[in-house]
């Protein structure tokens, strides 16, 4: 059975809707978002969306993280603390930012940041939090904004895999920190093939963050900058698919949680265990326990398997191997162990870096090394597909 992908026609929801914006805006003859109006629209149909005073459009997810540790404003040196199971485009802006990433280890049972391991980094010199919303499950992210609050720091939330995902005490991920930020990029729920945004209710944040995405320049005041800045603008071409994804984005999610919430019922059917762990039988006697993902506010980036016993490389093969689009890991290693840390970063020079080291982060290391298995999830999964992937960890470890 095809597992249809976010590579492919079929696994996206790219179609008439988006070729009609984009002829509007090539007829226009204004490809440019400072002087066009797709890009204005689509951050103000995405401030109204997420309930933000403020919707930045900008060019890549990376770009958005990029603003937003600029609004959080660090000096050369300071540090703010992020996770180490994340893409590399939440860490690049830190350093871009001359800041030093602190890495925090994550909670066991998904892979998010442990607030309490937060809580034991921050020191004279943490400016920030950067929490990511992994996979699309919301973080611990209450705790996090009381820490960031009784320190003084700013809370940034990476919501690149988490379009829609529910807090829960309400409101979107995106909206508990002081910033939000958003991707566009070709594998995550909507795409324009690359664009970002972030979302803020601060006034001063906000105009921090316009000012760096368009070369500290105040449009308002004449040819004079003000601020450094980069050109980070999003164009009218990429607003225009983003816009039309936009409104296709609430029955992507949707679809994806029917399919995920299926799964989960389906996979508990198949052991003993209460809650969200299950216990498989093994032919010789033994179980595999598989913690399940807790569906609450998920928005389904990615469908998580947690196997304790360290089982993920077994099981990833076992399902790739009846063609599903499974893997264990997610990264080669968690970013604290990434290549990187051992090198030069700024020409020949670490500075600000120089005797820097990240700290382990053992709960990362097991689940990127062996009890984090990860299934590639798509809105246009069925409950066949379910079927297939539910029936395939029932066949293992090879029983008959
Ligand atoms: C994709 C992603 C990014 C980077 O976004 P780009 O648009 O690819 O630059 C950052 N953080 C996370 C968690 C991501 O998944």
């Amino acid at each position: 059975m095809h597992f249809p992908n976010m590579a492919e026609p079929a696994g996206r929801t790219l179609g008439d809707e988006e070729v009609a914006a984009l002829d509007r805006v090539i007829r226009s003859g204004m490809l440019n978002s400072v002087w066009g109006t797709a890009a204005r629209a689509l951050e103000r149909e995405v401030g109204a969306l997420y309930g933000s005073r403020h919707a930045i459009a900008c060019a890549s997810g990376t770009a958005a993280l990029h603003l937003s540790v600029v609004a959080a404003a660090p000096d050369p040196g300071d540090e703010i603390i992020t996770t180490p199971i994340t893409d590399f485009g939440t860490v690049a802006p830190i350093l871009a930012q001359n800041a030093v990433p602190v890495f925090a280890d994550v909670d066991p049972s998904d892979g998010n940041l442990d607030p309490d391991a937060v809580a034991a980094l921050i020191g004279p010199r943490t400016r920030a939090i950067m929490a990511v919303h992994l996979f699309g499950a919301p973080a611990r992210i209450g705790e996090l904004r009381d820490l960031a609050d009784a320190h003084g720091l700013a809370l940034i939330e990476d919501c690149a895999q988490a379009w829609l995902t529910e807090l829960p005490g309400g409101g979107y991920a995106g909206t508990a920190g002081h910033v939000g930020t958003l991707s566009l990029q070709q594998w995550k729920h909507i795409t324009c093939g690359d664009g970002g945004l972030t979302i803020t209710d601060d006034d001063e944040l906000a105009r921090r963050m316009r000012l760096f995405a368009d070369k500290g320049w105040d449009r308002a005041a004449g040819r004079s900058h003000e601020s450094l800045g980069l050109n980070y603008r999003m164009t009218e071409l990429q607003a225009a698919v983003a816009g039309a994804q936009l409104e296709k984005l609430p029955g992507v999610v949707a679809s994806r949680r029917r399919t995920a919430v299926e799964l989960i019922e389906a996979l508990r059917g198949l052991g003993e265990g209460e809650g969200t762990a299950i216990r498989l039988p093994r032919p010789d006697g033994s179980q595999v326990a598989i913690e399940l993902p807790r569906p609450d506010g998920h928005a389904w980036w990615l469908f998580p398997l947690v196997l304790p016993g360290g089982d993920a490389p077994e099981l990833a093969a076992h399902l790739g191997a009846a063609g599903i689009p499974a893997r264990a890991g997610y990264l080669r290693e968690p970013l604290n162990q990434a290549p990187l840390w051992d090198r030069p970063i700024y020409g020949t020079s670490r500075y600000p870096l120089e005797g820097y080291r990240p700290a382990p982060c053992p709960e990362a290391e097991r689940l990127v090394g062996s009890t984090l298995l990860i299934i590639d999830w798509n809105e246009h999964y069925t409950s066949e597909h379910v079927k297939v992937i539910a029936d395939a960890v029932a066949n293992y470890p090879g029983k008959a």
